[in-house]
């Protein structure tokens, strides 16, 4: 008997806003020095009162739009009192009842995950715990919290793990949170649960604690396993929250799961409810840019990308971007075919060797030197022949350095492909007399000994021969 898994998620994502929820603290998630970016209004001293980030809501109700919500013309904010060390006021703003956006959908590999809500609220402060004291800090406390909330459509870990590093690439297209899951800046919670037949859900169990996308797909094959061996020993599976252990690669158990009305939800008295009009919610539409899924296909029939290299452009929207200005700059009024390969060129290239270059930097980055104009250039030198894939390591080399035009270093290096027959031949005999043995070789039959002389008519002219004019040389002066 097997039973089948139901999943759904919560996600919290902190806003890249400038300023904090309901005060003007810095938002600065790099921010090394506990409790200073804090104020009366954020560490919950009495008599002071909220004022409502705009720049968060907007970021909210554009997400929400991305993800194919309603958004109601009326919301407003709750109270949800509870106490812990790292929550000052003892009450963090949320929203209950009203979220800012709510039943929407989204699709990924065919598949259709609806989105209960997205509602906003604000982040708690952090604890630090050390061997027999703890430390807080508030620099957290009150940085505008997202929060997405999907319907239990999940159907398996690796779907699991697909959507949300899906998501996280949606929330980045969007501009409203870098989403760094080491940072805490995108945090999933899994609900599982398992029954025997797809209607009934069985009795969930959330997790928490998931670092990484690989712990979100470890921890729910774990929860999976565990709670399928508690149901067949005819036991039922507890209602609780369990933390994921990354080290042991187990979930345990924190807590039995509280309740709603544990929380004496009331609406925040200190703010007014929100109202929109309808303009207002289509000029946030209008700034929803394209996104993942639509720039995948998009590369892929526009410039008859692969699949593979199509993701490298959308899991790396600047790359992705640069490429398109590249393209943009070849030479105008092409011929179909001609601009095909070019395109192709410039992909590999700036797939393998300039990625290769940048290593983790970006780019946008400030060091970033090459325009999307001379790169345009060297891959055009490269189609034309001028540059041999060799000197084209060297040439991109030096760009990548100074930013100087291609053409320029080539000039200013010698480094124009040879393509003059007499001169080639000229080596090529050169280096045929110092080769007997080789020359002997291929007259034997061994096809490698080709190959070799033609490294060595290389070596001799520093890579710039062209290598199809070396070896139809060579094959005529051997045979
Ligand atoms: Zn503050």
């Amino acid at each position: 008997m097997s039973y089948e898994p139901t999943i759904g998620l919560e996600i919290h994502v902190e806003l890249n806003t400038k300023s904090k929820m309901f005060c003007s603290c810095s938002n600065d998630p790099n921010e090394r020095h506990p409790n200073v970016n804090v104020c009366p209004v954020c560490l919950g001293h009495p008599g002071t009162l909220p004022v409502i980030n705009g720049e968060a809501v907007r970021k909210v109700i554009k997400t929400g739009l991305a993800f194919n919500c309603q958004v109601p013309l009326s919301s407003k904010f709750d109270r949800k009192n509870y106490f812990y060390p790292d929550l000052p006021k003892g009450y963090q703003i949320s929203q209950r009842d009203t979220p800012f956006c709510k039943k929407g959908f989204f699709k990924i590999g065919g598949k259709r995950i609806r989105i209960r809500e997205v509602h906003l609220e604000e982040d708690v402060g952090r604890l630090i715990h050390k061997k027999d004291y703890s430390l807080v800090d508030f620099n957290r406390a009150g940085i505008p919290l997202m929060e997405l909330v999907t319907e239990p459509d999940l159907k398996s870990a690796k779907d699991t793990r697909k959507f949300s590093q899906e998501l996280q690439l949606v929330l980045r297209y969007l501009g409203v949170s870098d989403a760094d899951m080491e940072k805490g800046q995108l945090r999933v919670e899994a609900n599982v649960s398992l029954a025997k037949e797809s209607k009934k859900l069985g009795t969930k169990v959330e997790i928490k604690n998931l670092n990484s996308f690989r712990a979100v797909e470890k921890a729910i094959n774990y929860e999976i396993e565990r709670q399928t061996k508690v149901l067949k020993a005819g036991k039922k599976v507890t209602q609780e929250t369990r933390g994921w252990d990354n080290v042991r690669g187990v979930t345990v158990s924190q807590r039995e799961k509280e309740y709603a009305h544990d929380y004496r939800y009331f609406p925040e008295p200190d703010l007014p409810p929100i109202k929109w009009t309808q303009e207002e919610i289509e000029e946030i539409k209008a700034e929803v840019p394209e996104l993942p899924q639509q720039r995948r296909e998009r590369l892929k029939k526009e410039y008859r990308l692969s699949d593979k290299k199509a993701e490298v452009f959308v899991s790396n929207k600047d790359l992705g971007e640069y490429f398109e200005k590249v393209i943009s700059e070849l030479p105008p009024k092409l011929p179909h075919e001609k601009l095909l390969k070019l395109i192709k060129l410039s992909s590999n290239y700036l797939i393998t060797d300039l990625q290769g270059l940048l290593k983790k930097a970006s780019v946008t980055g400030e060091d970033f030197l090459i325009t999307p104009e001379n790169f345009a250039e060297f891959i055009t030198l490269i189609y034309e022949a001028t540059i041999t894939s060799k000197i084209a390591k060297i040439v991109l080399g030096e760009m990548f350095k100074t930013g100087a035009d291609p053409s320029h270093i080539i000039e200013e290096k010698g480094l124009s492909q040879i393509t003059d027959e007499a001169k080639i031949e000229k080596i090529v005999k050169k280096v045929l007399t110092k080769n007997q043995k080789a020359v002997l070789d291929y007259k034997k039959g061994k096809e490698n000994a080709l190959q070799f002389l033609i490294g060595k008519v290389m070596s001799q002219t520093k890579g710039k021969a062209n290598p199809e004019i070396v070896s139809k040389i060579l094959k005529k002066l051997l045979s």
